[in-house]
C-alpha cells in the first residue's frame, strides 16, 4: 500500500488483510510497538518518528526482511507503509528476487495535502487493537472510545500539524518517486481517496485485486 502520510493506506491495509487473509505489515506498527515497550530499537528510532523523519534505510529494511521470513508470510503478505525510499525499494526488489519471490501489486491511495492535514489532526487510535479513527469522518460511537473494546483512543504524537508538515515535505521529496519505480513495473494502480469513505475507496480495491487475479 502506497499513500501520504493519513492517505488512509493503514486503514485500507487492514481490510485487506483481513478480506483476504493476508498478515498485515505495517513498519509504523512495528516501530510504535518497540517504542512503547522501549526496547533498545525502540529507542534507537524514537527521534525519527517524534520529528516525522524516516527511519534509515538499512535498519528499516533489515527489519522487513526478519518479518517476512516468518512462517505466515509465506503465502503472501499486505506492506503497509513501506517501501518509503527508493533505496528501500531498490533493497526490497533484491531481496524478492533472491527468494524467487516479486510484488504482485502496488496500490496506491492519493488524496490532497489539505485533505490530509485535515485528516490527520482529528486522526485518533486505539492503543489496544490498533483501530483507526477519525472525530470528523469516522467518529467512534461513544465518546472518546474504542467502539471494539472501549479503551480510550489516543492521538499520535506525530499527528500534531508541525510534525505532520514535516511527514509531508518528507513524502513529496523521498516516498513519492517509488510510484513512478512501480508505475514503470507495470504493478501500480492508482486510488482516489479524496473525498471518499473508507468504505468506497475499499470497494475499489476490491475491484482491482479481482481484474488483477493476485488473490
Ligand atoms: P506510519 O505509521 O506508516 O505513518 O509511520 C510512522 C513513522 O514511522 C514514520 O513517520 C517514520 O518515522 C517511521 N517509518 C514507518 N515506515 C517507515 C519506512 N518504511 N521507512 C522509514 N521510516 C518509516
Amino acid at each position: 500500500m502506497l499513500g501520504g502520510p493519513g492517505a488512509g493506506k493503514g486503514t485500507q491495509a487492514k481490510r485487506i488483510a483481513e478480506a483476504y487473509k493476508l498478515p498485515h505489515i505495517s513498519t509504523g506498527d512495528i516501530f510504535r510497538t518497540h517504542l512503547r515497550e522501549g526496547t533498545p530499537l525502540g529507542r534507537q528510532v524514537q527521534k525519527y518518528l517524534d520529528s516525522g523523519q524516516l527511519v534509515p534505510d538499512p535498519l528499516t529494511c533489515e527489519i522487513v526482511a526478519d518479518r517476512i521470513r516468518q512462517a505466515d508470510c509465506a503465502g503472501g503478505y499486505i506492506l503497509d507503509g513501506f517501501p518509503r525510499s527508493l533505496p528501500q525499494a531498490e533493497e526490497f526488489q533484491r531481496l524478492l528476487t533472491s527468494r524467487r519471490e516479486g510484488v504482485d501489486l502496488a496500490i496506491n491511495v492519493d488524496v490532497t495535502d489539505d485533505e490530509i492535514i485535515n485528516r490527520l489532526s482529528a486522526r485518533r487510535s486505539c492503543p489496544k487493537c490498533g483501530g483507526i479513527y477519525n472525530l470528523k469522518f469516522n467518529p467512534p460511537k461513544k465518546g472518546g472510545a474504542c467502539d471494539l473494546d472501549g479503551e480510550t483512543l489516543i492521538q499520535r504524537k506525530d499527528d500534531k500539524e508541525e510534525t505532520i508538515r514535516e511527514r509531508l515535505r518528507v513524502y513529496h521529496e523521498t516516498t513519492e518517486p517509488i510510484i513512478a519505480y512501480y508505475g514503470k513495473q507495470g504493478i501500480l494502480k492508482t486510488v482516489s481517496g479524496s473525498g471518499a469513505t473508507p468504505e468506497t475507496v475499499f470497494a475499489k480495491i476490491e475491484e482491482i485485486i479481482a481484474a488483477t487475479g493476485v488473490a
